[in-house]
């Protein structure tokens, strides 16, 4: 949801399509810095999200664009740490309890490498930030160009190499992973890859999820979001995905293409709700 006019305009607007869980930005998504929450803002966000049917622990964010932790440029490095630092302070100011990350991209450098240099830095990240309880939650991306994250091994790891598990978790986003490769469109593969998630990261880890529908197929390795059951995933998917009781209690959001009167989104969202064999709006 948008944050025009800062963070407490989001929630009415979650609201105004009947929304039970909501991912939102905490700052500008295409800058470094922006001006800091300050405690009336994070009060009326609370009181905000009160009148809505969504639950502070339904709420995630989703960190700027520009956070490279696997960057090979110092002066990027510097930056991203400086900035996830800052967005984890801002999700712990409004209650905020998961932190959406893309793991990054080597550049070049290669993968090991790569998921090394995250871990580290995501240590480093939380132990400057000991009084926060937001979790960073790694998202699984398709795997375009030299990005961390398209197998499910690699966020395994990633998660093993860092020391602590409560500040840590996982995004699974449908749209990339089948982009990645991991087919969920019939009962036997969407089986097979959902074990292979259990065995790799473990649904323990599991925070929050991307419902998005692929507008390239199976394996294309690129980042294009569909609206729900419009793509190359497809409805059955879905239907899988929101019967499967591992993601019963997992908050859920759209990232699928919209006007600012969010009509695309009441669609998306009557399709899920169809396919979860509810009425919308609920
Ligand atoms: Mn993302
Ligand atoms: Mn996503
Ligand atoms: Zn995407």
């Amino acid at each position: 949801m948008s944050i025009a006019g800062g963070v407490e305009k989001s929630p009415s607007r979650g609201a105004s399509i009947h929304s039970t869980a909501m991912q939102i930005f905490v700052k500008n998504n295409n800058r470094w810095e922006g001006p800091p929450i300050s405690g009336p803002q994070a009060a009326a966000f609370a009181a905000e999200l009160k009148k809505t049917h969504i639950p502070i622990d339904h709420v995630f964010a989703h960190t700027c664009y520009l956070i490279n932790l696997a960057s090979t440029k110092p002066d990027i490095v510097e930056k991203s740490v400086n900035a996830l630092v800052d967005e984890l302070e801002r999700c712990e100011l409004l209650g905020i309890p998961g932190l959406v990350l893309h793991p990054g991209s080597h550049l070049g450098a290669g993968i090991d490498a790569g998921i090394s240099q995250i871990a580290d830095l995501c240590q480093q990240v939380i132990e400057r930030t000991p009084n926060v309880r937001t979790r960073i939650l790694m998202e699984t991306v398709a795997g375009q160009g030299t990005n961390i994250g398209a197998s499910f091994g690699e966020i395994g790891l990633l998660l093993k190499k860092i020391k602590n598990p409560k500040r840590m978790g996982v995004c699974l986003d449908t749209c990339h992973i089948f982009a990645a490769g991991y087919d969920i469109r019939s009962e036997d593969v969407y089986a097979r890859t959902m074990d292979e998630f259990e065995r790799e990261v473990g649904f323990k880890s599991l925070k929050a999820i991307h419902l998005n529908d692929s507008k390239h197929p199976l394996g294309s390795r690129k980042d294009r979001h569909e609206h729900i059951g419009k793509g190359h995933i497809g409805e059955e998917a879905f239907r899988l995905l929101l019967a499967d009781s591992r993601m019963a209690r997992i908050p859920m959001s759209l990232e699928t293409d919209k006007d600012e009167d969010l009509k695309e989104d009441r669609e998306n969202m009557a399709t899920l709700y169809r396919l979860a064999k509810a009425s919308y709006p609920p």
